[in-house]
């Protein structure tokens, strides 16, 4: 009963910390909180095998109130399972035979992300049907309070998550917005312009929105992009590279479509005090840092900041021009492009490697530099380890991760 207890609260957390409350946010990030969801997650799931194995072992009788149980239990099992081997890509990425799985959902069963977000939605049946079980459950009815109390932890986590499905969406879809331009920067890069009238959306430079493009190539699905214009442009922008079914549609959106945007999310924004910066990107990683430079183009930069831009080709250095315009006319800004396939003239580097870092944070400003890194996780991982290695506290290396 105690790890059933267990299994219920961390369940219902789980839930709850899901709905992208904005006080979570604000304080430790939208991915890493989403990251402790699936903790709780797994946690829950773990104490619920613990009480389905004890239960079993020593009451073998079924009843309505156990049936309940054992159907959510299921349910969660199934979600939690499919959202560890095919959503995560962190617990169990290095291992190979989960690789091969991996390989095998996506490839041959056609488990795209999107349907396994919908089948994620499962977990308020489950949910429910717990809820159910542990309110039917006499150690529960025995006591007015304890009704209370498990049925008010549900009713919080119920109302949290129709708030997210439901009122959010609603309020986001009244105060659409509309596309004015769609740009192709390059074959698998394009640019998405858009406007609503009303108030302009506070943000701060780098945070991100769930986007819905109300269109027929695309549908209801709704995709994360990091806004990259500008806060102090009532026009939203996102930067968005062709990396599967979804993003390869967003080039044949056509203007006047309706937009919903949830948010603005996240704390991948450099504080307003002026510490050295060092602004490292990889392919359109570069998102975060267009936001936060041309947001700079409406202040004065009172602090040094380099940006280090890798892409594979020169081709793929779109919105260049910002960089360049503001490195010209900000001494405080220098702007390293590094290409990584081809040696042409203007590119000296061909890796962010530890000397290109050396080179780039003097020695007196590591200790205070603030680190922010965004782009592929092998770059990531490489860039942190160089740069601990060269003196900078891992404690002002900030990252953004794309990919979940
Ligand atoms: C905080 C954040 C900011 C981002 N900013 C940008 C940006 O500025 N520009 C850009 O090009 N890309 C950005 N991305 C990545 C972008 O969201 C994915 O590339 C896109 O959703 C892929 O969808 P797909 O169907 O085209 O590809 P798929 O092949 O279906 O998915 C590829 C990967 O993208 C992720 N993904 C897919 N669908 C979703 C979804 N509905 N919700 C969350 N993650 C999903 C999953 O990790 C999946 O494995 C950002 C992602 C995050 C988390």
């Amino acid at each position: 009963m105690v790890l059933g207890i267990f299994s219920y609260g961390y369940f219902l957390n789980a839930l709850i910390i899901s709905s992208r409350i904005r006080f979570f946010d604000r304080r430790y990030g939208h991915v890493d909180v989403l990251v402790f969801h699936g903790y709780l997650a797994v946690v829950a799931m773990l104490f619920a095998v613990g009480h389905r194995l004890l239960k079993s072992a020593y009451y073998r009788e079924m009843s309505t109130q156990i049936g309940f149980g054992v159907v959510g239990f299921y349910l969660f099992l199934a979600v939690v399972a499919l959202s560890v081997l095919f959503m995560d890509n962190r617990l169990l990425r290095r291992l190979k035979p989960f690789v091969a799985l991996r390989r095998f959902g996506v490839g041959v069963l056609r488990l795209d992300y999107s349907l396994l977000k919908l089948f994620h939605n499962a977990t308020s049946v489950a949910a429910l049907l717990v809820t159910v079980h542990v309110l039917m459950a006499s150690s529960t009815r025995e006591d007015p309070l304890r009704i209370a109390l498990m049925g008010g932890w549900a009713g919080v986590a119920g109302l949290m998550y129709l708030h997210h499905k439901a009122v959010r969406p609603f309020l986001a879809w009244r105060k659409g917005w509309r596309v004015t331009a769609v740009i192709p920067l390059t074959e698998a890069i394009v640019e998405l312009r858009m406007r609503r009238p009303g108030k302009p959306v506070g943000r701060r430079p780098g945070q991100f929105g769930y986007f819905r493009i109300l269109s027929r190539d695309c549908g209801s699905e709704e995709h994360p992009f990091t806004i990259s214009s500008a806060p102090e442009n009532d026009e939203l922008r996102i930067t968005v590279k062709n990396l599967g079914d979804y993003s390869a549609t967003l080039k044949h959106v056509c203007v006047g479509t309706k937009v919903m945007m949830d948010g603005p999310y996240g704390i991948f924004t450099p504080p307003v005090q002026p510490r050295p910066l060092l602004f490292i990107a990889g392919g359109i990683g570069i998102t975060p840092f267009m936001s936060m430079v041309a947001s700079w183009r409406h202040h004065t930069l009172e602090r040094p900041c380099t940006l280090i831009w890798s892409v594979r080709t020169a081709e793929e250095l779109v919105r260049r021009e910002l960089f360049d315009t503001t490195a010209k006319e900000r001494a405080m800004f220098s702007f390293v492009p590094v290409v990584t396939r081809s040696v042409q003239p203007g590119f000296p580097y061909r890796r962010i490697d530890k000397r290109l870092l050396e080179s780039h944070s003097p020695p007196a400003l590591r200790k205070q530099m603030l680190v922010y890194l965004c782009g592929p996780e092998s770059m990531q991982a490489a860039a942190a380890k160089y740069l601990k290695e060269l003196g900078v506290p891992s404690g002002n290396i900030h990252r953004e991760a794309f990919l979940r």
